[in-house]
């Protein structure tokens, strides 16, 4: 079979696979950026935001540019100059975020867990209780070993502290449970391509009352006293990525008509049902079990078999695409990602394919028992 991206199974951990009503909606004859009907559109995107936060609470501010300028903007604006900062890390992401805050944070602190394990609490409460850390950064679904960190735990220590809690939800919002106002996260960033099913190249960022007045002027591009003052009068600042709002609007109705709950669970099923197959598989996780996130699954490689046994036939035989590893984890893991609107027929064809894989390997020990972990769970 000739790999076709127009019918393939798409299941990499974002850009996700996109509705055709989002598709359409980007097909539209330019429009006006500062006319009537693109502030519409902004209009219509803001009253669905609450639902895509899970909050009314705060101010937003849409960003074009992917989920890393969302990150730059909070960091660029609200690390503290005569504070501390503490960043927890336990991934390619985490790795990231601390690149970016030591470009912009005065004194920063980086506690690390090895890739695949929990972020240190204890040792982030010990931090906290100094007394001088004023901001807290820390991915909340770490995307390249498919963790999820537990941050409503950290939440209660970093307020205690009164510190900002800053938070990199990329691939968590609309994908996993999280609290804005039980955990009092002051920054949350999004991706439009992960859980939310949207193509790549916006960064929705929601900010707590208390970073709002917080803000300092950051870059001049991501300002985002600048982005969340223009999207009150439903604009933006300089010209944004007018077909990407379109397709984030359509993606927001497409979420509103789900509704977030029914996502976050027909998401969480997914994940579970895709852990009990790669168990049924005979392969085995690559994090900590415990904290096996619900939007990505990382696999560690079948014994001997690499990328091009497992990815590049998956690929080639059966039009499946997932995801590789990253950075010190690359070629030992994969990843099927299960957000946005990946649903059980997606899910269904990567078993089934890799059940196929792994048995003309000869490594099967129960042929059909990662199907019908599947099935068994489907709705
Ligand atoms: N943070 C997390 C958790 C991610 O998953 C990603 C992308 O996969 C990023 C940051 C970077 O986002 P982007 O590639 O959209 O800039």
């Amino acid at each position: 079979m000739t790999f076709d991206p127009e019918t393939a199974t798409f299941l990499i951990a974002g850009p996700v696979r996109i509705h055709p009503r989002v598709l359409r909606v980007m097909s539209t004859p330019s429009l006006n950026h500062r006319g009537d009907r693109f502030h519409e559109v902004v209009g219509e995107i803001r009253e669905r935001l609450p639902a895509l936060w899970g909050t009314r609470s705060g101010r937003s501010a849409i960003l074009t540019g992917s989920g890393t300028a969302g990150l730059e903007a909070v960091y660029s604006s609200l690390l503290p100059s005569d504070t501390r900062t503490l960043v927890l890390k336990n991934g390619n992401f985490g790795d990231r975020t601390d690149l970016i805050v030591r470009r912009y944070g005065k004194s920063v602190t980086t506690l690390e867990a090895p890739w695949g394990r929990h972020i240190p609490l204890d040792a982030a409460r010990a931090e906290l209780e100094k007394g001088d850390v004023g901001a807290v950064c820390v991915v909340h679904n770490e995307t390249s070993v498919g963790l999820a960190n537990r941050i409503g735990e950290l939440a209660p220590h970093v307020h205690r502290a009164g510190a900002l809690f800053l938070v990199d939800g990329i691939s968590a919002v609309a994908g996993i449970p999280l609290s804005i106002d039980d955990w009092g996260i002051d920054a949350l960033v999004a991706g439009s391509q992960k859980g939310l099913a949207a193509p790549a190249g916006l960064a929705m960022v929601h900010l707590s009352d208390r970073a709002v007045a917080a803000l300092r002027p950051g870059t001049f591009y991501l300002d985002l006293k600048a982005h969340i003052d223009n999207l009150e009068k439903n604009d933006t600042p300089w010209t944004p990525a007018v077909p990407l709002f379109l397709a984030l609007n359509e993606a927001l109705a497409l979420l509103e008509e789900e509704g977030l709950a029914a996502r976050l669970a027909r998401t969480h099923s997914m994940a579970e049902a895709t852990r009990a197959a790669v168990a049924a598989l005979g392969l085995s996780l690559f994090p900590d079990p415990a904290f096996a996130s619900d939007t990505v699954t990382a696999i560690r490689n079948p014994e001997g078999m690499g990328d091009a046994e497992v990815r590049k036939v998956l690929q080639e035989r059966y039009g499946v695409l997932v995801q590789g590893g990253q950075g010190s984890v690359k070629g030992q893991i994969f990843r099927i990602g299960h957000m946005g609107i990946a649903d059980w027929p997606d899910l269904l064809v990567t078993v089934a394919a890799l059940e196929r894989i792994l048995g003309k390997a000869g490594r099967l020990k129960e042929p059909g028992a990662s199907l019908r972990a599947i099935v068994d769970r489907m709705p």
